[in-house]
C-alpha cells in the first residue's frame, strides 16, 4: 500500500501539486496498526460512555427499544424518516408471521436547503404536511383495525436523548442542519403540535434513530443481525447490548434481557489521521470540533475535502491553468457523487473527469491533472472507507469482549445502508478490506456485511406495532 505517483506528462503544469499530493497521501494513510488503533479507541469510548452519561465522546444512547422485531407484528403502521437528505413516509400492512410485509407504499421528497435552515416549526409542519397529504391517498387494501388511530414510526436521524420509546430531546442538529427552536424539545411534542396544526389525528408510537430503524428492519428477516450502521449524508452505528453491561442504567431501571444502544460514533474524535483540509473544513463549519469522525467518513463532507485539496493544489502551482475560478472556491460545491462519477471514469483520457471538472468547479483540466484529482479523490475516500471499517471491528470487538463467541464464533450480520455505501462500490470495498485486514479471513468469514436498503421505514413501523398503544389487544 505504497504511495504511488500518478505516471504523467513532463512538461504539464500540474507536476507541481505532486508534493501536496504526496504529503496528502502520507496524513490519511490508514496502516494496520492505525486501523487497530482507532477500533481499540472505539471500543473503549463505548464502555467509557455506557459507565456514566458524558462519559466519553460517544453518547451511547438508550434506545428504550426492548424487544426486536419477531415477525408476528400486524396491522397497519406509518414510518416517518427525517434524515439528512431525503424525508420519506411510507404506509406497510404488516400480516404477521407467515405473510410478512403485506403490503407497502412509500413516498420521497428531499428536504428544501432553506428548512434546514428555517425554525422548528416551519419543518415540522413541512413534515406532518407530508404526512397528511400521504395519508389521504390511503386505499382500500390498507386496513386498519376497528376504533384504532393510525400509528407512526418516525425515524429521526439526529442524535435525541429517548425520555421513552415514543418521546425523546433533540441534544444538537447534525449534517449542517441549523434548525431554530428544536434543541432541547421533545421532537415528538413537535410533531404532534403540528399534526395538531394540519388537523391530523395520528400517534407517534416509536421514535427511533435511523441505525435503529435499519436494525430493526433487518432483524425482521435474520435474527444474527447485531449491528446497524448507516453511511449516507451522516454516519451512525447502532447495535444490540446486554442491560447488564450498561453501568449507567442501573440506578433506574431493572438490568434483564437486552436493548438497542445508538452509539452516535459520528462525535468520536480519538487517533485519526486528520490533514489540514481536514481541520479548516472543521473550523468552516457550522458545528466546529464537532462530528469529527462523521466529517472524515460520511458522505456530506467527501466532496468537500476533495474540493479543498484542489484548491490548494490550485493555488500553489496552476494545476487547471493559471486563474482559478469563484466556483472553486464554494463550499460543499463538489459533492461526493461527483467524486464517485470521477472515479467510475475508465476511459484513456479521462473525459468523464474532465466534464465534471468544468462543469461543477469551472476548470479545465489536462490529463495530468485529471489523474492527479483521480489520486486524490481516491485518497481521501480510501481513509473513510478504511475507518468506517475499524469502527465497525470496534464495537464488533466490544460485544465479544463482553461474552466471548457470541460474535466471532458464530455467523453475525452488520446490517449497512446510506446512500455512501449504497452507490459508492470503492468506498464499500476499502470498508470490506479493512474489516478483513483486522478480523483476519478466517473470522471475517462469519462477520456477514450487509445492505439492508430503506430497512429503516420497515423497521420504524415494525418497532410502532411493537410499541402499539394497541398492543394488548394482539
Ligand atoms: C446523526 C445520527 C444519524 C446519522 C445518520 C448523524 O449526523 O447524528 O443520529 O444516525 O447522522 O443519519
Ligand atoms: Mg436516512
Amino acid at each position: 500500500r505504497g504511495i504511488t505517483r500518478p505516471r504523467m506528462a513532463v512538461r504539464s503544469s500540474a507536476l507541481s501539486a505532486v508534493p501536496i499530493l504526496t504529503s496528502l497521501q502520507k496524513n490519511c494513510a490508514t496502516p494496520l496498526p492505525v486501523l487497530r488503533h482507532v477500533a481499540d479507541a472505539m471500543a473503549a469510548d463505548m464502555r467509557a460512555g455506557l459507565a456514566v452519561d458524558g462519559g466519553s465522546d460517544l453518547k451511547m444512547i438508550l434506545s428504550y427499544v426492548n424487544s426486536l422485531p419477531t415477525g408476528n407484528e400486524k396491522g397497519l403502521f406509518y414510518a416517518l424518516d427525517l434524515g439528512g437528505t431525503n424525508f420519506r413516509v411510507l404506509r406497510v400492512q404488516l400480516g404477521g408471521k407467515d405473510q410478512r410485509v403485506v403490503d407497502t407504499e412509500f413516498e420521497q421528497v428531499s428536504i428544501p436547503q432553506k428548512l434546514m435552515f428555517g425554525t422548528s416549526e416551519e419543518l415540522f409542519d413541512f413534515i406532518s404536511s407530508g404526512l397528511a397529504s400521504f395519508a389521504k391517498k390511503e386505499s382500500g387494501k390498507f386496513q386498519l383495525a376497528h376504533g384504532r388511530k393510525r400509528e407512526i414510526g418516525f425515524t429521526f436521524s439526529f442524535p435525541v436523548k429517548q425520555t421513552s420509546i415514543d418521546s425523546g430531546i433533540l441534544i444538537k442538529w447534525t449534517k449542517g442542519f441549523a434548525v431554530s427552536g428544536t434543541a432541547g424539545k421533545d421532537v415528538v411534542a413537535c410533531l404532534n403540535e403540528a399534526m395538531e396544526r394540519q388537523g391530523l389525528d395520528m400517534q407517534v408510537s416509536a421514535l427511533v434513530n435511523d441505525t435503529v430503524g435499519t436494525l430493526a428492519g433487518a432483524r425482521y428477516w435474520d435474527d444474527d443481525v447485531m449491528v446497524a450502521v448507516i453511511l449516507g449524508t451522516g454516519t451512525n452505528a447502532c447495535y444490540v447490548e446486554r442491560m447488564d453491561a450498561i453501568p449507567k442504567l442501573r440506578s433506574h431501571m431493572s438490568a434483564s434481557g437486552r436493548t438497542i444502544i445508538n452509539t452516535e460514533w459520528g462525535a468520536f474524535s480519538n487517533g485519526l489521521p486528520l490533514t489540514e483540509f481536514d481541520r479548516d473544513m472543521d473550523v468552516a463549519s457550522i458545528n466546529p470540533g464537532e462530528q469529527i469522525f462523521e466529517k472524515t467518513i460520511s458522505g456530506m463532507y467527501l466532496g468537500e475535502i476533495v474540493r479543498r485539496v484542489l484548491l490548494k493544489m490550485a493555488e500553489a502551482g496552476a494545476l487547471f491553468g493559471e486563474s482559478v475560478p469563484e466556483k472553486f472556491s464554494t463550499p460543499f460545491i463538489l459533492r461526493t457523487p461527483h467524486l464517485c462519477a470521477m472515479q467510475l471514469d475508465n476511459s484513456d483520457d479521462l473525459e468523464a473527469v474532465g466534464s465534471i471538472l468544468s462543469d461543477v468547479v469551472g476548470v479545465r483540466s489536462d490529463l495530468c491533472a485529471r489523474k492527479i484529482v483521480l489520486e486524490v479523490c481516491d485518497t481521501i475516500v480510501k481513509r473513510g472507507g478504511r475507518l468506517a471499517g475499524a469502527g465497525i471491528v470496534g464495537i464488533l470487538q466490544k460485544m465479544e469482549q463482553d461474552s466471548k463467541g457470541i460474535i466471532f464464533g458464530k455467523r453475525t450480520v452488520v446490517a449497512m445502508d446510506g446512500g455512501l455505501y449504497e452507490n459508492y462500490p470503492q468506498y464499500r470495498r476499502y470498508l470490506q478490506d479493512a474489516v478483513t485486514e483486522l478480523l483476519g479471513s478466517e473470522i471475517s468469514k462469519s462477520v456477514i456485511i450487509e445492505h439492508s436498503k430503506d430497512g429503516s421505514g420497515i423497521g420504524a413501523a415494525l418497532l410502532a406495532a411493537a410499541n402499539s398503544n394497541y398492543a394488548h389487544e394482539f
